[in-house]
């Protein structure tokens, strides 16, 4: 799971702070040095390390704390409030031109993934009704121009290359050009692929600063690869200075297991984060929201994504239907395998139930989920009577029995899928009536 490692390291701490009633400074130093040495790890930049860890305790000493019902538990909401904040607070949506298009530039260094966000920008505003061009300026790395062609193709959007042997060599004619192109086109978004250098150089910087100058973008995107920790927030200073930046996008966050870019770029730069690329997919992609990443650090599940994925996976009058159904405390085991027959394949149910939450610590389980698994759960719901889909509650050993020698299974297996539903149910109620969710392991308040 996205930042795995940091993510145990914390709820970690976290579970030693449950059985205390009332809080002593010891007890929050200690607390304070874990979540320190946590975050030194996962090669978040010093000087956000000791702004962080400074907050923290200073909120957790203060009065704050001691008048709560449950001290632990206040602590982990101070702690998922900081971490909000690190990652830049209220979500920033991308800003629009007055008068279209909308030019969006995109910069980084090489293999950061610009050309392959450049095609998921571009699937994903296409999906919002706009008509996104995109314009290949990346002529240095041999392919690059190839390889956005095939985005494009991927995304179903226009792409301008410039043709071999007219301007060929000159990015920032092809900038402009591209740009009037889409004024003639009506394209209401443009989207620049610049090239990158594996290492940060001055001619690639001055090239990306001139296509600015050129393009007068609305946006100048900074790609950065969450995999390279801590050169990231030197990387990101190159550029702050070389091109500067309005967003940064978090590329390979599938793969990031400690956090250390996505947690120090704000602090470092100033600039938010807009959107993060979670693998090579042209889907693989989603607006950065800071509070549901702060909670899948935590380990308090993302289930906001979580309905907005079940949403766009469903039909939208099923999902009004779920929705309500969560909200009313209604949601049955029949829902839950028809939501599991209309997602398709393992690959995005592994992806939601890793954002449930306390998943974290399932992750062995997770990489072993596979499509059999799906088939496994059909077995026992279907094994049951309409009568225990609806209402669960009814399921007593001789009924679990019944079931788990029906589906082919095991009472354990009947068991754990009673259980994980029983507990996915009443995480998203309390979520959808705009609660906070149990800390899992941290026991009752
Ligand atoms: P560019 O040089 O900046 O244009 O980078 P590319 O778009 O060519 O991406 C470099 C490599 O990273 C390619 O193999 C991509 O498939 C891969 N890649 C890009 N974004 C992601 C991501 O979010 N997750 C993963 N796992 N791979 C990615």
């Amino acid at each position: 799971a996205t930042f795995g490692t940091l993510s145990s390291r914390l709820t970690d701490t976290f579970k030693n702070l449950r059985a205390k009633g009332k809080l002593s400074a010891a007890d929050v130093d200690g607390t304070v040095r874990e979540i320190r040495r946590a975050l030194l790890e996962a090669d978040v930049s010093l000087d956000v390390v000791k702004d962080f860890t400074g907050k923290v305790r200073e909120r957790a000493l203060g009065d704050e704390v001691n008048r709560a019902l449950n001290p632990a538990q206040q602590v982990v909401q101070i702690v998922n409030e900081e971490l909000i904040e690190v990652l830049g607070g209220d979500q920033r949506r991308l800003q629009f031109a007055k008068n279209p298009p909308t030019v969006i530039m995109l910069a980084g260094l090489q293999g950061a993934g610009k050309t392959t966000l450049a095609g998921k920008l571009a699937k994903w505003l296409k999906g919002q009704g706009h008509t996104p061009l995109l314009v290949a300026c990346d002529l240095q790395r041999p392919n690059a121009v190839t390889q956005l062609g095939v985005v494009a193709e991927q995304a179903g959007v226009a792409i301008f290359a410039p043709e071999p042997g007219n301007g060929v060599g000159d990015p920032v004619k092809v900038a402009k050009r591209g740009v009037a192109e889409a004024k003639t086109k009506q394209h209401d978004f443009v989207i620049i692929d610049t090239a990158g250098r594996l290492g940060v150089d001055a001619e690639m910087m001055k090239q990306a600063s001139d296509i600015r100058k050129a393009t007068d973008p609305d946006e100048v995107l900074f790609v950065i690869d969450s995999l390279i920790g801590q050169d990231a927030v030197a990387t990101a200073q190159a550029f702050q200075e070389g091109v500067d930046f309005t967003g940064v996008v978090l590329t390979k966050l599938d793969g990031d297991q400690r956090g250390g870019a996505a947690l120090s770029i704000r602090g470092v730069t100033g600039r938010p984060i807009l959107f993060a690329s979670t693998g090579e997919g042209l889907d693989d992609f989603e607006p950065f929201h800071p509070d549901r990443m702060a909670s899948r650090i935590l380990d308090l599940g993302d289930i906001l994504t979580l309905i907005e994925q079940a949403q766009s996976a469903f039909d939208e009058e099923e999902a009004k239907k779920v929705a309500e159904k969560i909200a009313k405390d209604a949601f049955t085991l029949n829902d839950f395998l028809s939501q599991m027959q209309q997602l398709r394949g393992a690959g995005s149910i592994k992806k939601m139930m890793g954002m449930l939450p306390g998943m974290g610590k399932m992750k062995d389980q997770l990489e072993n989920f596979d499509d059999r698994e799906i088939v496994r759960t059909e077995a026992i719901i279907q094994s049951m009577t309409m009568e225990e889909r609806e209402n669960p509650k009814i399921l007593n050993g001789s009924r679990r029995l019944r079931i788990a020698k029906g589906s082919g299974m095991t009472v354990t297996d009947v068991n754990s899928l009673v259980q994980r539903f029983e507990q996915a149910a009443k995480m998203m109620k309390t979520v959808a009536r705009g609660g906070m969710p149990q800390i899992p392991g941290m026991g009752p308040i």
